[in-house]
Order: structure tokens, then sequence, then C-alpha cells
């Protein structure tokens, strides 16, 4: 459960190398997609969920890269039986690019969550914005844990699922951008 899931990659933000951990946790998920062999070389952006966690992610490992000190962040990464807690570590490696050391710190079984299952049916013309980092879901122009959308929404069922698009929460943009302040040159 510890091990961590290791990326790292190259100066022109390429994924050359993966622990084998990351196998697993891509077949875990239901992404067999992801196994490194057929991610390899590719550039890493379009598989970050959503344009201001890319932009993000972008600003955190150039600032690790810049200030040459690992940075951590927390973030949600859920199953649809669980919520998992992860801590990430980007550190920059001496060749330009970076490694990105992901570790789980909490981990909850719950009821299946279908709605964020990969593989359920979806309607085409209903779309739903969850946060990146959070995971909350977006409803009448509030923020909610997805626990409680998937109830308010009526999801709990066997679908069809509405669309999935990712943006942030204002807790979790101001989270990254406290992280992007905080983060000051070693004296
Ligand atoms: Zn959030």
């Amino acid at each position: 459960m510890n091990v961590p899931v290791i990326y790292r990659i190259d100066e022109t933000s390429r994924i050359a190398a993966t622990n084998s951990e990351w196998d697993r946790h891509a077949l875990d998920n239901s992404a067999p997609q992801l196994i490194f062999e057929r991610i390899q070389h590719l550039p890493l952006w379009p598989f970050i969920e959503g344009a201001e966690l890319v932009y993000i992610y972008r600003s955190l490992i150039e600032k690790a890269q810049k200030e040459n000190r690992p940075l951590t962040i927390t973030y949600r990464c859920d199953t649809p039986e669980l919520l998992r807690e992860m801590e990430m570590t980007i550190v920059s490696s001496p060749n330009g690019g970076v490694e990105c050391i992901s570790r789980i710190i909490r981990v909850e079984q719950r009821v299946p969550i279908r709605l964020i299952d990969a593989n359920v049916e979806r309607k085409s013309d209903e779309t739903i914005l969850m946060c990146s980092r959070c995971k909350d879901v977006k409803i009448q122009g509030e923020w909610v844990s997805l626990e409680d959308a998937v109830t308010r929404l009526g999801l709990t069922g066997n679908g069809p699922f509405p669309q999935i698009s990712h943006g942030l929460c204002n807790t979790c943009y101001d989270y990254f951008n406290a992280e992007l302040e905080s983060f000051k040159p070693a004296p």
C-alpha cells in the first residue's frame, strides 16, 4: 500500500521512466492504457485532467526545478470503491526533468461511486464540473463533496451518468496559489 508510485519526465516534459508500482496502480485503476509501455516518450500534459491543473502543474514543476528542492502537494485519487488521499513530491532531476513520487496517505472503503468509473455509460448532452484536486462537484454554483453530489444529483444507481469535465474549486485554487507563493528560494 505504501510503495510509492513514481514517474519521471525529461526536460521536454515527456514521460521518461516509471517504477513497477506505476503499472500496478494503472491496472488497479482500470486504466491499462496507462501502463509504462504504452505511455513511454509521450508528453505528460494530455494526461493531466483540466486546463487549470495543467497550468498549476507546470508552475509547480518549474518552481521545483528553478529552486532545486522538493515540493509536496496533496490531492485525491479515488477509485469507485476507495476514497484515497495522496501526497506527491516533485523532485528536480539533474538532467532538467523532474521525478514525481506519489504515496497513498489515507484510504477509506466506501459504497462504490459509479459516477467516477471510467467504464460506465455516459450521456453525451450532460456534463458536471469536478475539481481535479479534491473531487468536489459544482452544483448550482456551490462546490459539494463527491459523496454528497452523487446523492443530490440522484446518481447512486446504474446510470447513464453525465460526462465529467475538470476544473478547480475555490479551496484548491487557493491551496495551489499558497503553495506557489510560499515556495521562495532558499536564502
Ligand atoms: Zn477542490
